[in-house]
């Protein structure tokens, strides 16, 4: 996997505004928000898509996570926030390395905007899938 920005943020190499970190985890301020207070997330792991990354660093993703967005949402006032990570380009991944967005909702015009093209569920398909990811969970 190659270098990314990221990794230089993890090596101290570029600056960034930190929030939390501990061994296996590092939050910042996104330099680019789309809303005051816009955070990342990241595993200190280094991993392109979420479904790469070990169980040890998920863990400690979800431990971090909503205790992050319980603090934004204290110290920013703004109650409304999205959580979101993008996996590879064609799903709006820009970074190559696993991170979670956290971005403050403070009204209609800023924050994240999502266009959400409901479809209707195939049934017959989607019990055909249930039942093969349950059988590849449990395996
Ligand atoms: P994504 O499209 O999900 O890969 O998002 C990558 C995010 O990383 C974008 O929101 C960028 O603004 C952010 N980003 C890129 N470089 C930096 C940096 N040096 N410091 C903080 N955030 C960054």
């Amino acid at each position: 996997m190659p270098d990314t920005i990221f990794d230089k943020i993890l090596r101290g190499e570029i600056p960034s505004h930190k929030l939390y970190e501990d061994d296996q985890v590092l939050a910042f301020l996104d330099i680019a928000p789309l809303s005051f207070g816009h955070a990342l997330l990241i595993p200190k792991e280094r991993a392109q898509t979420l479904d790469q990354l070990s169980d040890e660093s998920s863990a400690a993703l979800g431990r971090v996570l909503p205790r992050l967005c319980r603090a934004l949402k204290k110290l920013t006032g703004v109650s409304a926030f999205n959580v979101l990570e993008n996996n590879e380009s064609l799903a709006h991944q820009a970074v190559p390395h696993v991170h979670f967005h956290i971005i403050p909702k403070p009204d209609e015009a800023s924050g994240l905007g999502v266009r959400w093209l409901a479809g209707k569920l195939d049934h017959a398909r989607g019990a055909e899938l249930a039942a093969q990811v349950v059988k590849e969970l449990a395996g």
